[in-house]
Order: C-alpha cells, then structure tokens, then sequence
C-alpha cells in the first residue's frame, strides 16, 4: 500500500508539496511541524482542514481508516514565511492503548489541504482571488462511526467541519 512506504518520508512530502504550491508568491514561505499549536503574542490565524487517512496501531497491528484525519495550520498576520501544521491522532479502538497514532497521508490529501491554505493565503497577503474550498476527499465509507473519545482533534475541539 503506497501511503505505508510514503510515510518514513512523511514530513518530506508536505514539503515538497507546500514547496510547489507557494513558490510563485513574492515572500518565500516555509512550513514547519510543530507538535501542538504555537503560542505567543502573534496575531495567529488559524485554518483546519479534514482528509481521508490511515491508522496504525504499534502495539497490536490493527489498522483503520478515517474521513477526519485532522490538520490544523497556523500563521502569523503580520509576518508572512512560515506555516506550522500540527497532525492529529487517534486511538486504537482495539486495545485502548492510549497512545494517539499518527495519521497516515495519502500524497493527494496532502495537496489538497495544502491548496486550500494555499489559497487562505494568497487571499489574506496578497489580495488574491478566493477559491472555494476543496472539500473532496478520496471515496470511501469507514466501516465505524468517527469515535470522539478516541480522536485528538475531538479532545482539542477542533474536529468540527465548517
Ligand atoms: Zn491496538
Ligand atoms: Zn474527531
């Protein structure tokens, strides 16, 4: 499966996608993982977003897909160059180990939320015309409802769809 092979090179490939995206805008932008979301006396801007991912647990192997694997991005107002995203996990729901799994990106999802911050941005900063948001994710049906006692991004209220 593609996304298991994708993911050792994981934070690469948003990267390279973000790379692409951002290089015709005048400032040089750069995206940078964080792990929760950056606090400061910033005027930060926030933009969630939602895509189809995987999950894995370490301990027993179970494997579950999810229509809300979550992506939060962050950005200063008055200092435009950096994007920091932060990914949200979840919990198996087999041995209830307690351990929030990352998520695994299929490289599509991965440019479409991009794009769509992409276009936040050219918005804000430069006045750019504003695309709707792309809100198709790959088709398919979770086999289990979306579990919030399970999901980081329900215990951070942010997975709500807007
Ligand atoms: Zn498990
Ligand atoms: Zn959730």
């Amino acid at each position: 499966m593609l996304f298991i092979f994708i993911y050792s090179g994981m934070e690469q490939t948003w990267c390279d996608i973000f790379a692409l995206l951002f290089e015709l805008f005048p400032h040089r932008w750069r995206l940078v993982y964080v792990e929760q979301r950056p606090i400061g006396g910033n005027i930060l801007y926030n933009y969630n977003d939602s895509a189809k991912v995987r999950f894995c647990c370490e301990k027993c192997g179970h494997g579950w897909t999810s229509m809300k694997g979550r992506v939060a991005f962050y950005f200063d107002l008055t200092l435009p160059g950096i994007v920091t995203y932060t990914l949200y996990g979840q919990q198996c729901q087999k041995c209830e180990s307690q351990h929030y799994e990352d998520s695994m990106w299929y490289p599509e999802e991965v440019a479409k939320v991009l794009t769509n911050v992409r276009n936040e941005i050219g918005h804000i900063f430069y006045g750019l015309y504003f695309n709707p948001k792309e809100k198709m994710r790959r088709p398919g049906k979770p086999r289990t409802p979306h579990n919030s006692n399970l999901c980081q991004a329900c215990k951070d209220g942010i997975c709500v769809d807007k």
